[in-house]
């Protein structure tokens, strides 16, 4: 089973601009992060866009584990 928490997007740091890839969970949990510039960022997860991806994608694979039990029927 697919994690889509584990699944890696890329924040630039505000100050650096360097890029730093951060986990959809790390977002959804509005973690802090910190760039090798020694910055500490504060993810945020605008609109629960992340948490909503995770929740969505989770779901989808439930149904999809129901549909293919009933297949193994
Ligand atoms: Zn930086």
């Amino acid at each position: 089973m697919i994690d889509i928490g584990k699944e890696s997007v890329k924040i630039d740091c505000p100050d650096c601009k360097h890029s730093i890839s951060v986990t959809l969970k790390q977002v959804a949990e509005e973690v802090m992060v910190n760039c090798i510039c020694g910055k500490e960022i504060q993810l945020k997860d605008s609109n629960r866009t992340s948490k909503k991806a995770i929740e969505d994608v989770n779901k989808s694979f439930k149904d999809l584990e129901k549909a293919s039990k009933k297949l193994g029927k």
